[in-house]
């Protein structure tokens, strides 16, 4: 199988909806260990990629420059901190399959990987201090160890989207070492980390949208 810009248009569509949908709920988990904002930040920010992507002509745009349009206007558009978290985790992504037209399914594993990396540089955060990275990372590793496993695109999906799920749940035992929630100390106890939780939310729209 391999992916476009007409797919990831169509995938960042799908993160859209998703997130808009998932907004209110995000703004909940964030208002119990941070300022409640986190659904807005990312509804804002995943419209404005909508809204940028919407007049591109997909037929000459190639993935990396449709990414780092993505990056671009979600930074614009996003004051809070994961403004520069996703800004960076797509650009590293456009930089992880620059010069290609299609992608195939271990481009699509390098994209995971690289939006890993991206958030855990720009944030400074280990696995294990209750953030986003907490659900990118394990959905990262388990796309690809399925996908070297000689497993369809789909498959591999699904394994990233099951880790993200069980990391965003295992951050309720954390206790928070970066960002805002990280000043709760052991307060952010017993709660799950915004920021893991729309990276879920994200995930799955990754698969549905691209399914
Ligand atoms: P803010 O805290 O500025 O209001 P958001 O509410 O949009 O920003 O995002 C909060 C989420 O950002 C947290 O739940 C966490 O997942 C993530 N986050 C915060 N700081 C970092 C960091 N240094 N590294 C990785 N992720 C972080
Ligand atoms: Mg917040
Ligand atoms: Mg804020």
């Amino acid at each position: 199988m391999t992916i476009d810009a007409a797919d990831l248009k169509r995938m960042f569509d799908t993160i859209a909806v998703a997130i808009e949908a998932d907004r209110d709920r995000l703004c909940q988990l964030d208002g119990v260990i941070g300022d409640a904002d986190h659904g807005i930040a990312m509804a804002l920010g995943f419209n404005a990629v909508r809204d940028a992507l919407a007049p591109l002509d997909l037929a000459t745009i190639e993935p990396t420059a449709l990414l780092n349009l993505a990056a671009k206007s979600f930074l614009n558009a996003v004051g809070a901190s994961s403004g520069p978290l996703y800004a960076t985790a797509f650009m590293r992504a456009a930089a992880a399959v620059k010069g290609k037209a299609k992608l195939a399914d271990a481009d699509v594993v390098a994209l995971f990987h690289a939006m890993a990396q991206g958030i855990r540089d720009r944030g400074k955060a280990e696995p294990g201090e209750k953030t986003m990275v907490d659900a990118w990372q394990p959905a990262a590793e388990a796309a690809a160890v399925v996908h070297a496993a000689g497993k369809t695109l789909s498959q591999s999906l699904e394994a990233a989207l099951a880790a993200a799920e069980s990391g965003a749940e295992a951050t309720k035992d954390m206790i928070a070492a970066k960002g805002r929630s990280s000043r709760l100390g052991e307060r952010s106890l017993g709660h799950m980390d915004p920021g893991a939780a729309s990276a879920v939310t994200v995930i799955r729209a990754v698969r549905d949208g691209l399914a």
